[in-house]
């Protein structure tokens, strides 16, 4: 498979819009159905010569047989996308080239994985390389709606007694304007991420018309419930990863801010309060945060609520629980007459080590993007290889890509793409990666 071969099939996939729905009755299977013949179509002797597994509806899970079976790797990507928002300058599911870019919903999430995934073991097996480990790829196919195909394929594995030496997936990058005054791009390599939960706060009260209102009806106490909330932010302090991301960092800083960066695991205070003060973003890589999304009350205008209710979308940070979390609304809403429903809830990644198998993705990273400062770092969304942290202690988020920060910001967005030398090096990388496991 030569790199004309790599970029026909991402604009192939692209172009196949597999945009996956909570609800199963909206989504198109067809494109499901579709994009899977088209990738045996692309990729024809990694489907002759790996076993498949079908997972869930259109989840995949292959086994490459290496040399041996002790250190197992699990490289990861999904099939499905997010719907189309905003006004793209190319189309969303056109997969053109323009500008030396290929455009379209899915190039950096994450098709552009997908098939560099792929098409570097396509190129393998076309020159009969053999892995010295055995290589599992799970491609799942309700990522984006927090399906049941990766703790599906958790299961599968574990059936087979397959416990990960190490889990590949999307989520960091090779980030170019990743910090403030820092030149050389960061090889951001995830090693936890924070744990999405979701409470929904709920006040019952007696209804009523709206011309005879009682104080501290359901709409006031919910109010004053999520301001409650809003003022009282849980502790905030910069775990490990997070230390270490800045350590590295350090040498490539402005003057000013080395010596702090340098040292930032004795400076962490001073880190903390750095980055609470420099914005959302930056706070939010300190704790845990709470995000009021969305509010109810009242059908009509003339009516007293009967039922008024406030959900809130929680990220945990690691280091934080569930239920220390929980804990901490209930006390901070201090109000017996609120109601909290948990919606969904999940723990915090635990925090992958850097040993030998984060060294392997960080040479490798170095090898092929020797500019770059790999780096580990604390994930803010949620991944499927959050599952795959109950067979394996090694899980990393990493996409082998270059990418600027309006692409980053693309991502659920609109205008997403991805350069085709960027996708091109992606490629070697992965395939480089495998050559290097080691026996
Ligand atoms: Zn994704």
């Amino acid at each position: 498979m030569n790199d004309d071969a790599a970029v026909a099939a991402l604009q192939a996939l692209v172009r196949i819009p597999t945009v996956s729905d909570r609800d199963p009755d909206k989504v198109d299977t067809a494109a499901f159905d579709e994009l899977l013949a088209e990738m045996q179509r692309r990729f024809p002797l990694l489907h002759a010569r790996l076993e498949l597994t079908r997972v869930d509806t259109h989840a995949l899970l292959f086994h490459w047989t290496g040399g041996s079976a002790a250190k197992p790797v699990v490289l990861m990507a999904h099939l499905d996308v997010v719907p189309v928002e905003g006004e793209w300058q190319h189309p969303a599911f056109g997969g053109d080239i323009v500008d030396g870019n290929i455009w379209g919903r899915g190039t950096l999430d994450d098709k552009g994985s997908l098939v560099g995934i792929c098409a570097a073991v396509e190129r393998l097996l076309a020159d009969d390389f053999v892995p010295a480990q055995d290589v599992w790829l799970s491609f799942g196919c309700n990522e984006e709606v927090s399906g049941s195909a990766a703790v599906l394929a958790v299961e599968e594995l574990r059936r087979q007694g397959v416990e990960p030496w190490f889990v590949l997936d999307e989520g960091g990058a090779i980030a170019s304007e990743a910090f403030p005054g820092v030149a050389a791009p960061i090889g951001v390599i995830g090693v936890t991420e924070k744990g999405v939960t979701s409470v929904e706060l709920r006040v019952e009260g007696r209804g009523g018309h709206a011309s005879t209102p009682a104080k501290m009806g359901p709409t006031a106490r919910i109010a004053r419930a999520i301001t409650r909330i809003d003022r009282s932010p849980m502790p905030a302090s910069v775990p490990a990863p997070t230390v270490e991301l800045f350590r590295r960092m350090g040498p490539h800083a402005p003057l000013a801010l080395r010596p702090i960066m340098k040292n930032a695991g004795r400076a962490k205070p001073l880190l903390t309060r750095a980055l609470l003060a420099a914005g959302p973003e930056p706070a939010a890589m300190t704790r845990t945060t709470f995000a009021v999304t969305t509010l109810s009350g009242a059908p009509a205008l003339n009516v007293i609520a009967a039922t008024a209710k406030a959900g809130v979308n929680i990220r945990i940070m690691v280091g934080d629980t569930v239920a220390g979390v929980l804990e901490h609304v209930r006390k901070t809403v201090n109000d017996d007459q609120v109601h909290i429903d948990v919606v969904e809830q999940n723990e915090p990644s635990p925090i992958s080590p850097m040993d030998e198998a984060f060294e392997l993705i960080e040479s490798t990273i170095t090898e092929l993007f020797p500019d770059a400062v790999p780096a580990p770092y604390v994930m803010m969304a949620a991944t499927d290889s959050r599952f795959f942290t109950a067979i394996c202690p090694r899980v990393y988020r990493f996409a082998p890509f270059r990418m600027t920060k309006a692409q980053r910001e693309s991502i659920h967005s609109y205008d997403e793409h991805l350069g085709v030398d960027a996708f091109l090096d992606g490629v070697r990388w992965y395939g480089r990666l495998i050559e290097r496991l080691p026996a």
